[in-house]
């Protein structure tokens, strides 16, 4: 329910027991689904159709009557009928005037009219009070009660008195209303079923791009190298050491990426001087999906720390230790502990720990059961203040087990450098920018920006 910012105020149930004759003209899926459902709530259910037989598939206590005898029976008249075959209607404005219409229907396509179904409808029957609701519920949840995903109805229209009588009927079906204002607002209910993850696009697409391509990058480095110039094979770094590597440095770059659209921000509101000019709008989407980045980013930190505990018990790691160990008996000389590397290799493990642990802590947050709990200041302080830290920890977790290789000429092959190398650039970008972005120089007019203030302002007292 992101798309949709609505003024979430459920309405209050009418508390009175008798319950209203409702009509539903159609006895498609969707109509019977929720005859059916009404009727279970206790409601007298009466169908206008073309065809006044009724079949087995409509529910038994409700009438099938021709449209105009059933509309006369109820205060109430759901729409369960496709917009096409809307005209059906026209020479029924009569007996529709000043009924309720309720407009349950969707479209194929994201803004396939230049109006709504529900603007259409109450055009088409200029007396009659449309609302929009029930278009987000499906026939079958109906049917088969299984509603957890999609017990919200968003309710929109003109008339407040109707809009309460169909908010009534919503808490009776044991749905929960969400007010969406007026009926200016169905275009947007009506395209909010037709998306696909909206806000996880972007992110996924993003992270499909970035692994495919440092899959390759670490195929041509780590195998095909060592096979042209070693005849070594290891091919079978393909099934833990390349998937092991893509994803701790997609969990840094992508959550690296959560704070740069900040930084942007940042610098576009100094350069102008404003907060009152529009963002482009890809800053804006960027903007609107960074949860997503980030529950992304921590997802492959998930895959990163279980990748690596099964380090120790994999083939390759077990022969490379017992060949180290032979070739220490065999020359009969043990090899001195490295206190540098002993130093470098817990410190790396510290930090990895420590960084993944904030990332859980910030991936919780972002929980609306979670983040509904704490107030604006207390959720800012831990995306930003946490969420810079967990970007130091990784990016410095990162820096220690990497950081051997980044001078040594030797770690290049075919001229590319190492994939934590380019791993680094995004962080450290945005870690260097947010560090100059700090100064009071360039801080306290951000403050002010972002108070209102204007370098030159547009409208001047
Ligand atoms: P359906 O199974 O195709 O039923 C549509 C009904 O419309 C028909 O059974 C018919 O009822 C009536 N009808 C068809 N042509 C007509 C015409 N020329 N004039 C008058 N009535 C006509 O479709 P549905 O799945 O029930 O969907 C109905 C509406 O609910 C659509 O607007 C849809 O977008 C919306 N909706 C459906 C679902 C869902 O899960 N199915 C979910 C949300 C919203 P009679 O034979 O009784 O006249």
């Amino acid at each position: 329910m992101n798309k949709i910012s609505p003024n979430t105020m459920a309405l209050a149930p009418n508390t009175s027991n008798k319950k209203q004759t409702v009509c539903i003209f159609g006895t498609g899926d969707f109509g019977r689904a929720l005859g059916h459902k009404m009727i279970q709530a206790g409601y007298p259910v009466v169908f206008g159709s073309r065809s006044t037989q009724t079949s087995s598939l409509i529910p038994k206590e409700a009438e099938v009557l021709s449209h105009a005898e059933a509309a006369q029976k109820a205060a109430i008249i759901i729409i369960a009928i496709q917009r096409q075959h809307y005209n059906f209607l026209t020479p029924l404005t009569e007996i529709l005037r000043g009924k309720v219409l309720v407009d349950v229907s969707n479209n194929l396509k994201i803004n396939q009219y230049p109006e709504s179904n529900a603007e259409y409808l109450a055009q088409l029957v200029p007396g009659a009070k449309v609302v929009k609701a029930f278009n987000t519920v499906s026939a079958w949840a109906l049917q088969s009660g299984a509603l957890d995903a999609s017990r919200q109805v968003f309710v929109c229209g003109d008339d407040m008195e109707a809009k309460q009588m169909v908010t009534d009927i919503v808490h009776a079906l044991g749905l929960t209303p969400l007010d969406q204002g007026s009926l200016l607002a169905a275009q947007e209910i009506e395209n909010y079923p037709l998306q696909l993850f909206p806000m996880w696009k972007f992110p996924i697409l993003l992270s499909l791009g970035l692994t495919t391509f440092f899959f390759f990058y670490s195929l041509i480095r780590d195998v095909i190298y060592p096979y042209v110039y070693e005849k070594k094979d290891f091919s079978f770094f393909i099934a833990i050491s390349i998937p092991n590597r893509i994803c701790p440095i997609l969990a840094l770059i992508l959550l690296a990426l959560v704070y740069l659209p900040g930084v942007l921000a940042a610098i576009i509101q100094l350069y102008r001087g404003t907060k009152y000019h529009r963002f482009p709008d890809w800053l804006d989407k960027w903007m609107l999906c960074r949860k997503q980045l980030g529950l992304v980013a921590l997802a492959f930190a998930f895959v990163h720390v279980l990748y690596t505990l099964v380090i120790p018990i994999r083939s390759f790691v077990r022969w490379k230790i017992s060949s180290q160990i032979v070739s220490q008996v065999l020359n009969n000389k043990t090899q001195p502990l490295d206190n540098t590397n002993a130093w470098l290799s817990d410190s790396y493990l510290a930090l990895g720990i420590l960084g993944f642990f904030l990332f859980v802590l910030l991936g919780i947050t972002s929980l609306p059961s979670v983040s509904n709990n704490v107030n604006w200041r207390e959720f800012r302080f831990v995306q930003s203040k946490l969420g810079y830290l967990t970007l130091i920890l990784c990016t410095a977790h990162t820096m220690v087990y990497g950081g051997k290789w980044f001078l040594n000429p030797s770690s290049y092959r075919w001229y590319l450098p190492h994939a934590y190398m380019l791993s680094l650039i995004v962080p450290c970008t945005v870690l260097v920018v947010k560090c100059v972005l700090i100064f009071p120089c360039l801080d306290k007019p951000l403050r002010k920006i972002r108070q209102g203030w204007e370098r030159n302002p547009q409208y001047s007292e």
